[in-house]
């Protein structure tokens, strides 16, 4: 079997890498090999992987390559999981130093999932420490840099998938979203990344970070291939007790009809307090100089566009750094010396106390111990009302905005809600470190869907200053195939009016400075 000629198969969408292998012309094997070779060459720059078992990757294609049976589109695909998602033997740290070396006895549904379909997995994705940060700069291990400009920080915390993916290491990944984590750093990595909606993709096997937010969804380089993917890991799982016992929308369909560019009858409604008229402060003009022609291009496709006001994603992040930290520090509190990872002390001159406290102190990072002190805080006796209590109420306030725009109780609403990605493209690294306000800033525009459960996707829609912006599409619980179809049409769209694919521009970029254009 050859490769077809002139084809880069880490420059290739996954879409089309699967048509090559169902039609025989490359082998799972020539595809593993061609992004071990780059995450050879490249990771050691990029950092995007936490652990890579090359041997082991092509020991899995070679399997699927002499395989008789059918197991379906994903085939041979080689895909990489953040580290939060816990994989059967292989190491499983969540970017954190108290699981160095634990390999779990257990796969994810997830990574299960991704394994029943017959892809291979590439390696284990950098990521900030327990999914806390927007940089993954708090990661305990390495610092990972944005393929776009390798001063940049590449987004958190999936930061290690997405610049695996946008710098040509990954076809494609699976990152995980508690408050963002999915969305912003696809959008400042020039990539497609989608958040399910909350209870739609099984968290049994993802390290918990705040339960009533953590979802796992796809990240991508095309919106046909975030929802393959997506379509994978979705749908009910017995062993989450959150998981929603409905059927995935199809959304692979919905992305391809998205693609033919037709959105008449499509209601948008553009969210004035993410980014507009008097809610503009932190926002760049560059950031919004694209979303304003992003909608002006959907309304070409027949789309009608509205404005539509959501008071209460004014109060979304306070409300969210109450949550999501409270939450924390009660599904941390599992990590004690005593059941896997790291111990410290066990010498016989402490006590079990000690050995907790010493275990803690040397295992978690800065971010990981403000985050359990804040929401240790936030649930003590006194202060429960006045914070959790209030953050609460914050978040059904959010819903009943979401609800009122869609028209869940009247009909008489928006099909899809959008806004930026985020505020700003990606940092310097390094800029943001010592002050984590402006950090938590990043997840402005992403919180809300994050809060209310809702399922939201971020599409690239230009670049600011050479780097990549994203535009955000929510739609109401369980219509996720909205998020891929209105996000195909514009990805299409753009496409047809650039004159090339956004992919290609993406894949040069990755390949750096001394690539031909
Ligand atoms: N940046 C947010 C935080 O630090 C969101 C993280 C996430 O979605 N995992 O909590």
């Amino acid at each position: 079997m050859s490769t077809p000629a002139g084809t880069d198969l880490t420059a290739t969408d996954a879409a089309e890498l699967g048509r090559l292998l169902n039609t025989g012309e490359v082998s799972s094997t020539e595809i593993t090999r061609a992004y071990l070779d780059r995450i050879a060459a490249d990771d050691g720059e990029l950092g995007a992987y936490l652990h890579v078992d090359p041997d082991a990757a092509l020991a899995r294609a070679a399997e699927l390559d002499s395989s008789e049976g059918d197991l379906g589109a994903l085939a041979g695909l080689p895909v990489a999981l953040k580290d939060v998602v816990v994989t059967e033997g292989v190491p499983t740290t969540s970017g954190s130093r108290i699981l160095e070396g634990w390999r779990p006895p257990y796969d994810a549904t997830v990574a299960a999932r991704l394994k029943a379909a017959g892809t291979v997995l590439l390696g284990k994705t950098n990521m900030d420490e327990f999914a806390m940060g927007s940089s993954t700069e708090n990661s305990a291990y390495k610092v990972t840099r944005n393929p776009w400009d390798r001063d940049r920080i590449p987004g958190g915390s999936s930061g290690g998938s997405s610049a695996a993916v946008a710098g040509g290491l990954a076809p494609w990944a699976i990152g995980t979203d508690t408050g963002g984590s999915i969305r912003q750093p696809a959008a400042v990595t020039g990539l497609v990344g989608h958040k399910p909606t909350y209870g739609s993709v099984s968290r049994f096997g993802l390290i918990a970070f705040s339960s009533s937010l953590d979802q796992a969804g796809p990240m991508a380089r095309t919106v046909l291939d975030a929802a393959l993917l997506h379509e994978a890991i979705g749908g009910h799982d017995p062993l989450d007790s959150t998981s929603i016992p409905a059927p995935l929308p199809p959304l692979a369909e919905c992305a391809r009809r998205g693609a033919e560019g037709d959105l008449s009858g499509v209601r948008i409604g553009v969210v004035r307090e993410l980014g507009g008229e008097g809610h503009a402060e932190g926002y760049e003009p560059g950031v919004l100089a694209r979303f304003g022609e992003a909608v002006a291009l959907l309304e070409s496709l027949g789309a009608e566009i509205r404005e539509v006001s959501c008071p209460a994603f004014d109060l979304a992040l306070p409300a969210y750094y109450l949550i999501a930290p409270s939450e924390a520090s009660s599904n941390l509190a599992r990590f004690d010396g005593v059941r896997y990872g790291l111990r410290v002390g066990d010498d016989g001159s402490h006590d079990l106390d000690e050995v907790m406290a010493l275990t803690r102190e040397q295992g978690f990072g800065p971010e990981v111990k403000r985050r359990i002190i804040l929401g240790t805080y936030a649930l003590s006796s006194g202060y429960y009302e006045a914070y959790y209590g209030q953050a609460q109420k914050v978040r059904t306030l959010i819903s009943r905005d979401f609800n009122a725009a869609f028209g869940i109780d009247d009909g008489n609403g928006v099909d899809v809600l959008i806004s930026p990605t985020t505020p700003t493209v990606a940092f310097p690294i390094g800029s943001r470190t010592d002050d984590p306000i402006a950090m938590y800033a990043a997840d402005l525009c992403t919180l809300p869907a994050s809060l209310a459960g809702v399922p939201a996707i971020s599409v690239p829609c230009g670049l600011s200053e050479g780097l990549p912006v994203g535009l955000q599409v929510m739609a109401p619980a369980l219509a996720d195939d909205r998020c891929y179809r209105v996000a195909a049409a514009l990805e299409a769209a753009q496409d047809a009016a650039r004159g090339h694919r956004f992919l290609d521009q993406l894949v040069r970029r990755a390949a750096g400075p001394e690539e031909p254009a």
